[in-house]
């Protein structure tokens, strides 16, 4: 490639409502019959916490129809919800509530439940199979009713309920490749010009832990490459993407028409892939740049009839700011819970839950060094020092609203006394003025009888703010 191309991405995280899934389809890895309902309060939770983290996008995942059973009838009725639509809708107002854009992942709905969604401001993801492989040993013998035809009619269903929706083609689970380029090319004609499409998503089986066809070998590059080109055919103006992880292998598919990564799940990783991790922005940017292709951040929907619905229009209209001055700053400040002070998915990180030490704009926390962070023999080592005033000063810049995101732009710090290995170490942090986009602070480390060993003092660059401050 002579030209530099761009590919976008959806800033996006996965909330997991239930595995319980009615049906049984043999590639898949998600399902699991006696999988509990996600409470309501829980929902409530991850839905702030991902919008405080920066998403743009959260997918409500579940198994189809999980209402047929029992204990997912009970958990409804212990919720306060009559039925599973219902709790759908509640899940996609707090989304909506929180400047995040809902989609439901839920299986096939029927007509009367895709009803129930109309005022919802939620859009709908849609696996679609390309053959219908109910033969004994085929991967859809144990489903029911999983075929081509009833995918084309849920799009139909959705169609004909005004719901936006987006359309992935799961793929290598043992239909032929003449079925394969022939179903794209005949639901390319069916629906490429309608307005509710929003993308289309390229799943091509790769033998996960858990499915029931882990001896398929996943597709080959040629088999996804021919299949991209298929796509780009059938759907010419449509975002077309693979799974993260998948461009990250195989950028040179941008020639064959690839020119989106989709729902970017680098928050909460992706369920439906679990033995792939989403790899991170940094990593993804800088195998991409080796191919000359540009990273952009998109909306999650993109054609006019699904932005301008009155439900969605403020968390639309919040959600392009947060894009638009990210993209501008070209710095992605993405919280993935990996932060080497306070991340707790960090296997070598510090694990000090630095956010609740926060109050307005002071930031204390306690912390004892052990050996490992010494320099001379039970010294604590001063750069670990420097990373904590750090972390204090940025925690007290960005208050307890956390309504203020910035990077250190500059500090500097007096070592006054060395510092002992194995005593508890307060760090404290405050804010003390602002000009512009910078912001000042103060920190130290005090022993407990209130001697200060080292102080600190920083500029912070403010960058973008996610969620609250408009
Ligand atoms: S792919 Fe979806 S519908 Fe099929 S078994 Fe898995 S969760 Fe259920």
């Amino acid at each position: 490639m002579n030209n530099s191309v761009s590919i976008s991405y959806v800033l996006s995280a996965y909330i997991e409502l239930t595995r319980t899934c009615h049906q049984s389809c043999g590639y898949c890895s998600f399902f699991s019959e006696e999988s509990p309902l996600l409470a309501i309060d829980e929902v409530k939770e991850k839905v702030a916490d991902i919008a405080r983290r920066g998403a743009t996008e959260v997918i409500f995942i579940a198994g189809e129809a999980p209402q047929d059973f029992p204990h997912i009838q009970i958990a409804l009725h212990q919720n306060g919800f009559a039925s599973f639509a219902d709790y759908l809708n509640a899940v996609c107002r707090e989304a909506i509530a929180n400047n995040l854009l809902p989609v439901l992942e839920v299986g096939y709905l029927d007509a009367f439940t895709m009803e129930r969604f109309i005022n919802a401001g939620c859009s709908v993801r849609l696996n679609l199979v390309c053959s219908t492989l109910s033969n004994p040993g085929q991967s859809l013998e144990k489903s029911r009713n999983r075929n081509p035809s009833t995918g084309k009619a849920c799009i139909e269903g959705l169609h004909a309920a005004g719901i936006p929706y987006s359309l992935g083609f799961v793929t290598g689970i043992g239909e032929s490749e003449e079925e394969r380029l022939k179903f794209i090319a005949e639901t390319g004609r069916f629906c490429t010009a309608d307005p509710l499409l929003q993308d289309v998503r390229l799943t091509p089986f790769q033998p996960s832990s858990g499915c029931s066809m882990p001896d398929r070998p996943p597709m080959s590059f040629a088999a996804i490459k021919k299949t991209i080109s298929a796509l780009r055919e059938a759907f010419p103006v449509h975002h077309i993407s693979l799974p993260p992880h998948l461009c990250y292998r195989f950028p040179e598919l941008v020639e064959a028409g690839l020119n989106d990564l989709g729902s970017v799940a680098v928050l909460t990783g992706d369920p439906t892939h679990r033995n792939f991790d989403v790899p991170s922005f940094e990593t993804l940017k800088a195998r991409l740049e080796e191919k000359n292709i540009m990273l952009y951040e998109r909306g999650t929907l993109s054609t006019p009839v699904a932005l301008n619905r009155p439900e969605v229009f403020e968390a639309v209209s919040n959600s392009r700011k947060l894009i638009e001055r990210r993209n501008l700053s070209g710095l992605n400040l993405i919280d993935n819970a990996h932060c080497f002070v306070c991340g707790p998915r960090n296997k070598s990180g510090l694990h000090i839950p630095v956010q609740k030490s926060v109050e307005g704009h002071t930031c204390t926390f306690t912390w004892v060094p052990g050996p490992a962070y010494q320099g001379y023999a039970g010294i604590v080592h001063g750069g670990i020092l420097s990373t904590l005033l750090d972390e204090a000063m940025a925690y007290a810049v960005m208050g307890a609203e956390k309504d203020i995101l910035a990077v250190t732009a500059d500090m500097h710090i007096r070592y006054l006394r060395p510092t002992p290995v194995g005593v508890p170490l307060k760090f404290a942090a405050t804010l003390v003025g602002q000009r512009k986009n910078l912001y000042f602070a103060r920190s130290s480390v005090i022993l407990p009888d209130g001697s200060v060993l080292a102080e600190a003092e920083g500029r912070f660059a403010e960058i973008a703010i996610p969620g609250g401050k408009k």
